[in-house]
């Protein structure tokens, strides 16, 4: 336990992706002097912003949902999320295609959605209800009364095991919309969202169709600006607060001893010592190479080596010298395959020849991110992860990146490849070496039952009482209202270790 009768106290929080710095804002409201230590030269991890030609890309989240759990953040420093950032709304959803030209657009209405869902198949339209209340039921469960718990002992575990039954948790996302909805189209709309967190909906529990409902009561929105700005404003606040943020500042080692996180030990060979320390990087980096010199680092890091990790992404970030008309924000363009592709992209070992991906067009809400008339793009197609495809990417991304181009130019994008200004690629390598991911995952540890709650990484270490974690691999998981409810979880367990109450709690 922490030293609860210390007054000042100094915390380290290893990585700014949205976890740790959710993390950080909630203790240096609480009075905590907090240090987030970022290996990169820009804030966000996987929310990173690369700017070229005067377009602005967002690295990797866009879909931003729940704005309640980013607004409790904020409030926790008494501050509000729309004095820092502006959240858009954006309609619909998604735009679905599918490859035999059908098409559908996930929209917030329940007749559009009714009218829709009965193109496809008029019974679906009593099946999708029964599949929206189901979904309404696991949200209730897993995300407002447990995504925010940390689940430290398997007695938590025990206490959540008879709903969890209730609610056929074992069965997966698929088989649930299934036994609901018989269109194979409507099948793929209503279960392809576990993947945005990392999660096979053939596989991943059908907990995670909770995402349908959270995204119905609350919308998808974007921030102005892009995701960036949400990064940027975060940043602020925690600066605002007296927090100390250092940029290209990696962590070598965490240093322990009796069992006690005592300092980190930066790149550059400077030592710090802390009160405690959190880490919002990688857990199997933080284990196997932060803690490589105890014993505990060795073996739990051999031990998280060994779980499923979740699949890599492959990214595009392309800008164009024009616009399309009917372009809608996103767009998920499904491929001829729907199981058999989910099952090369999680067990591999291979790159598919078809692919299915997600088209993001930020333009199209905010003009700004793109010089006047050009429209920026990326387009995100999930791959097997290093340790299932053992791929040269240095020599079969260019290729990739052509295919895909050559793909969206003919089914959606017509003259896509002579108005291109700018490209860059994101692949597994850039997973692996600038974020420090196990296997270069994109979600960290799959999303399965059996790796989710108690069984994931814990918030804070069973040995190392001021050792802590928030971010995609502990729980509740991957997305940023994941990691920012992870981040609740572990502030609420620090500030309860040292024993602080009250407002600075909130
Ligand atoms: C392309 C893409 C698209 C996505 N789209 C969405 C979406 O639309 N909606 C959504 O909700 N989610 C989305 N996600 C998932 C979401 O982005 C992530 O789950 C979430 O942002 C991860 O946050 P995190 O707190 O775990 O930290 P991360 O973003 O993983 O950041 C961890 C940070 O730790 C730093 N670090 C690691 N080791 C060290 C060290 N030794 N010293 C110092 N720093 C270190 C890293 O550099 C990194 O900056 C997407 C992910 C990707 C990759």
């Amino acid at each position: 336990m922490l030293d609860a009768t210390k007054t000042f106290r100094r915390a380290a929080v290893i990585g700014s992706g949205f976890g740790g710095l959710a993390l950080a804002i909630r203790l240096q409201a609480a009075g905590i002097a907090t240090t987030v230590f970022e290996q990169r030269d820009k804030p966000g991890g996987r929310a990173y912003v690369y700017k070229d030609a005067g377009f602005t890309f967002d690295g990797g989240p866009t879909v931003i949902t729940d704005p309640t759990c980013l607004e409790e953040v904020f409030a926790a420093a008494g501050r509000k999320l729309s004095d820092y950032v502006d959240l858009m709304p954006v309609s619909p959803f998604y735009r679905l295609i599918w490859s035999d030209g059908r098409q559908f657009d996930y929209v917030n209405d329940q007749a559009a959605l009714d009218a829709q869902i009965a193109a496809f198949d008029p019974a679906d339209v009593e099946g999708y209800r029964r599949f929206f209340a189901y979904s309404k039921a696991v949200f209730e469960e897993g995300y407002l009364k447990l995504g925010a718990v940390p689940f430290l002992n398997f007695s938590d575990m025990m206490k959540a095991g008879p709903q969890l039954m209730k609610l056929q948790a074992w069965r997966s996302v698929y088989s649930m919309v299934a036994s609901f909805i018989r269109d194979e189209h409507l099948r793929e709309a209503f279960s392809f969202h576990s993947l945005l967190v990392g999660g096979n909906p053939f596989s991943t529990s059908s907990i995670y169709a909770l995402i349908h409902a959270l995204e119905r009561k609350w919308g998808v929105f974007f921030p102005r600006g892009g995701t960036g700005a949400l990064v940027n404003g975060m940043v602020k606040l925690f600066t605002d607060l007296g927090g100390e943020i250092r940029l290209s500042t990696a962590v070598d080692e965490i240093l322990v001893e009796q069992e006690r996180a005592k300092a980190v030990r930066l790149k550059s060979g400077e030592t710090i010592a802390f009160d405690l320390v959190a880490s919002n990087a990688d857990v199997v980096h933080t284990y196997a190479r932060l803690m490589r010199n105890s014993a505990r680092g060795r073996a739990e890091g051999a031990k998280l080596a060994r779980k499923r990790h979740s699949m890599s992404l492959f990214v595009v970030y392309f800008g164009a010298n024009r616009t399309w008309d009917h372009l809608q924000h996103h767009t998920v363009l499904f491929g001829p395959r729907y199981r058999g592709l989910v099952d090369e992209i999680f067990k591999g070992p291979g790159l598919a020849e078809d692919f299915s991906l997600y088209l993001h067009a930020p333009t199209v809400s905010d003009p700004s991110l793109a010089p006047p008339g050009s429209t920026a793009f990326y387009v995100l197609s999930p791959v097997p992860h290093l340790g299932k495809a053992d791929i040269d990417w240095e020599v079969e991304g260019p290729k990739y990146r052509d295919r895909i181009l050559a793909h969206l130019e003919a089914r959606l994008l017509p003259g896509l490849r002579e108005s291109l200004v700018t490209t860059r690629i994101l692949t597994p390598f850039g997973f692996r070496d600038e974020l420090s991911a196990h296997h270069g995952s994109a979600f960290s540890v799959e999303p399965i039952l059996t790796q989710s709650a108690w069984f994931r990484p814990h918030n804070r270490d069973d040995k190392i009482a001021n050792l802590y974690f928030a971010g995609a691999g502990t729980h509740p998981g991957a997305g940023v209202p994941g990691v920012v409810g992870s981040a609740k979880a572990t502030a609420g367990l620090i500030l309860a270790d040292l024993g602080v109450t009250g407002a600075a709690r909130a």
